[in-house]
């Protein structure tokens, strides 16, 4: 089955946010002390994700990334991607990841079927992680890096470019490339941090960061974007990994979007700048059945908007106070 949305696009790809809590603070998702964390009764159970993801599919999602905040803070997350890997007629389970606790259930993950794993890494240098992140765990990702690798599980590194926090962490990123079968992406900061910092344009875009590498890499070429690819994608000749560079808050690729979200706490979101179309969870602890939320999921499809652009002049997000990231599911 082909779930599509109200401009035709193709609708496949469902990002669940399974907690909003997490071991690190990166500087451009929350603040220091936090966020206000959902209390257990907010967040979806489970059962309820269970019962969520196993209707998408059969609607037509065929990968579903599991996200947050931290997924692997969560307790007995490893049964949600047990129960995730055994559904019929999913294709592609995939985690994004810290790293900073998954290094010793990289056997289990690659026992499930994952075959990739996001990690994020912003930076190579110890003290720049710690500036970043407020928390000492470099060693502990690298770690995780290197026990996917080791298990043959595709490695992608996020890597958010932040003006005055990682500039110079690009080109050490890039040339991890050479000798290691990995993707770096650099992504374009967004405005989710939690707190009220915002901006209204942006220095370091997927120009600028692309012109920092050339003007080290001037032999690197553009390679095919897979589908639906969120990267322009790039091999520097004799490199064994691949670099990208993900235009997120430039959003040039909404023309293609193939995405879903589900928050912690149940909101469904069509598009990550929207406000949230209606809430999963409430419905379903409403006693609805499957046919009226299979029906609540295709009217949200069904009014999706454009483009980034227009979900957020819908939520008038310039003006308001930013969600983090860790509420929303990167
Ligand atoms: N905790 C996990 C992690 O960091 O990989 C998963 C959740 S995190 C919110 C998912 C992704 O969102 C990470 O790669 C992170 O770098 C990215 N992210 C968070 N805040 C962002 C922001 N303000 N702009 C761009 N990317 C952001
Ligand atoms: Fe945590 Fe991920 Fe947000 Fe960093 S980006 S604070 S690791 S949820």
């Amino acid at each position: 089955m082909v779930l599509k949305d109200n401009h035709g696009r193709a609708i496949n790809y469902l990002r669940l946010a399974v907690t909003d809590r997490c071991n690190l603070r990166c500087f451009y998702c929350m603040p220091e002390e936090g966020i206000d964390w959902l209390s257990r009764k907010d967040l979806m159970t489970y059962e309820e994700m269970m019962r969520a993801c196993s209707l998408l599919v059969k609607m037509g999602i065929q990968k579903i990334r599991i996200t947050g905040g931290e997924p692997f803070v969560r307790k007995d997350i490893m049964s949600l991607l047990e129960g995730l890997a055994g559904l019929q007629g999913l294709d592609e389970l995939t985690v994004t990841t810290n790293g900073v606790v998954t290094a010793p259930l990289v056997p289990d993950l690659k026992k499930l079927g994952i075959k990739s794993v996001n990690l994020s890494l912003d930076t190579l240098d110890r003290n720049r992680f710690f500036a970043i992140t407020h928390r000492d765990e470099l060693p502990a990702v690298m770690e995780t890096m290197d026990q996917l690798l080791r298990h043959g599980i595709e490695v992608k590194i996020n890597a958010v470019v932040m003006e005055g926090k990682n500039i110079g962490d690009i080109i050490p990123l890039v040339e991890l490339t050479k000798d290691l079968p990995v993707s770096v992406r650099f992504i374009e900061e967004m405005p989710f941090n939690g707190g009220d910092k915002h901006y209204t344009n942006l220095t370091w875009d997927h120009v600028q960061i692309l012109k920092t590498i050339k003007d080290r890499f001037p032999a690197i070429e553009k390679i095919k974007d897979p589908a639906y690819s969120t990267s322009y994608n790039y091999n520097i000749p004799g490199h064994k990994g691949s670099v990208g560079i993900i235009a997120a808050y430039t959003r040039s690729f909404c023309g293609t979007c193939n995405r879903i979200r589900i928050t912690p706490q149940g909101i469904l979101k069509t598009c990550l700048y929207d406000a949230g179309v209606f809430n999963v969870k409430d419905l379903m602890r409403q006693s609805c059945n499957d046919e009226e939320l299979a029906a609540s999921f295709l009217i949200a499809l069904g009014k999706r908007t454009k483009d980034g652009w227009e979900a957020e002049q819908q939520r008038n997000l310039l003006t308001g106070t930013h969600e983090s990231m860790a509420a929303i599911g990167g």
